[in-house]
C-alpha cells in the first residue's frame, strides 16, 4: 500500500495507525536479527505516537498528511531523549535534548518513529561496514552489503520494517544504498530540506532526503519535510511547489541527456538497465541528447579534499567534554586525545588526518582551495549541460550489491562507489535513484536522474515514468 492509501485509511478510521504499527513491530522482531538495520528501536515511543494519531482521529482532528505512516530515522539525526550515535562510539550515551527539524516535522504531521537506523560512522563510507555496531546486512541477499552511509535507512524499508526511511547524502549515501536495495532514494537540492538537527559531517554537502517504495511516496515526503527553516541558515527560503501534482505529466516533449564523457567503470549489467533506461523514455516521447560534462571525472578527488577538510573542522566538537563518552587522562590535553583515539574508528581517524592536512598552512592552496575551483568548474559545466537537457541519466553505483569485506580493506575501492553520485553533491544540485530492474546474481540495479537547482517537479516526473514503463 502506498503512503497516500495508508494516511487515507487511518483518516477515514478504516485502519487503525495502532495496528500498522504491530505489523511493523512484528516484521523487525521476525527479521532485524539477520538484518540489524536499527542502532535502537523505538517500540514504545511508536506505539504512544501511533495511539496520539487514533486518538486525534476519534476526536474528528485533522491527524496530518502522514498519519499512521512508519518512517525509520538515520541515527545521525537527533532525536529528543532518544539516543543519536552516529554509528559512533563517542557519541555512546548522549540524549539530544532536542528535535532536529526533519523529525519534528514528520511528529507534527502524524507519522510514527520506529527506530534510528545503522549507518557508516560519521556517515563515512559506502557499505555501512564502518558501523561501531556491526554491519547492516542487505534484505536481498545478507551476504552482502545494502550500500552505506544510510545503509539502515535503506535496507529498513526493502526489509518492510517501516513504511518508508530518512538518510542523508553527502556524496552518495541515499542514492547508492537506495540502489543496491532495489527502493527509491532521493538527494534534493541543497537547501531544500532544513539540515538543522543533522549531525554535520560535511556541511556544504549535507542534504536529508527519503527512502521509499514508490515515486510518488517520496514526493509526498518531501512535500512534508521540504520547505525553509529560519534555523538551518542555508535552508532556501521559499516554498516549493508540491511534487505530488508535477507526477501525472509524461515525459513528451522532456530532453533527456546522455552524458557522453562520463567516467568509465560502470559494471556491464548496470550499463544494460541504464541503456533500458533511454528507451522506455524515449518510447515514451522524450528526445535524448548527448551532452558533456567534462569536470565530472575530477568530482571524486575534489570531493575527498573537501568533505575531509570539513569533516575535520566539524568532528573537533567530540572532544570528551560536551557530548558522549570521555576516557579519563592524567590532563586535559591527553584527556582529549585518548577520548577521541577510544572513541572514533578507522575511517573516521583517516579523514581527519586527510581533512586537516588538506586545510594546514602551505598545503591550503595546494589543495583544499584547488579543489574548490574545481568543485566551480563541475556546477559550471552541469549548469551549461542543462541548457540542452532537462534531466540527466547515469547509473547510481557502477555495480549491484557487493559481498561484505570485498572492498574493506581498500580505501580508494570504497571511494569509487560513489563515481557518479559525488559530482552532484558538489554542484548543489538534486538527484534520485529509481530501481530499474535487476542485474547481476538478480541483484537490484538503480538509475540516477539528475536535475539542475530546484528542478525536483521534472525530476520527479522522470523518474515516475521510468517506474510506470516497469509496472
Ligand atoms: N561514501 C561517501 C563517503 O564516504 C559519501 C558518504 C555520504 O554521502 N554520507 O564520504
Amino acid at each position: 500500500m502506498g503512503l497516500a492509501d495508508i494516511v487515507a485509511s487511518v483518516k477515514s478510521g478504516a485502519v487503525k495507525a495502532a495496528d500498522l504499527t504491530e505489523v511493523r513491530l512484528a516484521a523487525i522482531a521476525a527479521r532485524e536479527g539477520d538484518i540489524h538495520a536499527f542502532n535502537h528501536v523505538m517500540a514504545d515511543e511508536a506505539r504512544a505516537s501511533a495511539a496520539a494519531v487514533d486518538e486525534a482521529v476519534a476526536r474528528g482532528d485533522d491527524p496530518g498528511p502522514l498519519a499512521g505512516v512508519t518512517v525509520a530515522l538515520k541515527d545521525n539525526m537527533c532525536t529528543r531523549g532518544v539516543p543519536t550515535t552516529c554509528s559512533s562510539k563517542i557519541l555512546e550515551g548522549w540524549l539530544p535534548p532536542y528535535d532536529g527539524t526533519v523529525v519534528a516535522a514528520l511528529k507534527a504531521s502524524g507519522a510514527v518513529a520506529v527506530g534510528k537506523t545503522n549507518l557508516d560512522e560519521f556517515a563515512m563510507g559506502s557499505s555501512t561496514e564502518n558501523s561501531a555496531f556491526g554491519p547492516t546486512r542487505n534484505p536481498h541477499d545478507t551476504n552482502r552489503v545494502p550500500g552505506g552511509s544510510s545503509g539502515g535507512s535503506a535496507a529498513a524499508v526493502a526489509a518492510g520494517f517501516s513504511d518508508f526511511s530518512l538518510g542523508s547524502d553527502t556524496g552518495g549515501s541515499i542514492r547508492q544504498p537506495a540502489a543496491l536495495c532495489g527502493v527509491v532514494g532521493v538527494k534534493p537540492t541543497y537547501g531544500y530540506v532544513s539540515r538543522y538537527g543533522l549531525v554535520a559531517f560535511a556541511s556544504s554537502l549535507d542534504q536529508i532526503g527519503p527512502f521509499t517504495n514508490t515515486v510518488e511516496d517520496a514526493a509526498l515526503v518531501l512535500d512534508v519535510i521540504g520547505g525553509h527553516d529560519p534555523r538551518d541558515s542555508t535552508s532556501i527560503p521559499q516554498q516549493h511547489p508540491s511534487l505530488v501534482a508535477a507526477l501525472q505529466q509524461g515525459v513528451g516533449g522532456l530532453r533527456i541527456g546522455r552524458i557522453t564523457d562520463l567516467p568509465e567503470g560502470a559494471d556491464p549489467d548496470v550499463q544494460e538497465r541504464l541503456e533500458a533506461a533511454f528507451d522506455t523514455l524515449k518510447a515514451q516521447g522524450a528526445t535524448i541528447v548527448d551532452v558533456q560534462v567534462p569536470a565530472f571525472s575530477f568530482g571524486l578527488t575534489a570531493y575527498y579534499l573537501i568533505a575531509p577538510a570539513e569533516a575535520s573542522s566539524n568532528l573537533a566538537r567530540y572532544d570528551g567534554v560536551r557530548y558522549g563518552m570521555r576516557v579519563e587522562a592524567t590532563d586535559t590535553n591527553a584527556m582529549y586525545g585518548a577520548t577521541r583515539e577510544a572513541g572514533f574508528g578507522d575511517e573516521v581517524k583517516r579523514r581527519i588526518m586527510l581533512g586537516t592536512y588538506a586545510l594546514s598552512a602551505g598545503y591550503y592552496d595546494a589543495y583544499y582551495g584547488k579543489a574548490l575551483k574545481v568543485r566551480r568548474l563541475i556546477h559550471d559545466d552541469f549548469e551549461r549541460a542543462y541548457q540542452h537537457a532537462d534531466v540527466l541519466l547515469t547509473p547510481t553505483s557502477p555495480s549491484v550489491a557487493f559481498e561484505f569485506g570485498s572492498k574493506g580493506d581498500n580505501p580508494l575501492a570504497m571511494y569509487l562507489c560513489d563515481t557518479y553520485t559525488i559530482p552532484t553533491n558538489l554542484a548543489g544540485h538534486p538527484g534520485m535513484s529509481v530501481p530499474f530492474g535487476t542485474g547481476a546474481h538478480g541483484l537490484p540495479v538503480g538509475v540516477q536522474v539528475l536535475a539542475g537547482t530546484l528542478q525536483e517537479p521534472v525530476m520527479f516526473r522522470v523518474a515516475a515514468a521510468l517506474e510506470r514503463s516497469l509496472a
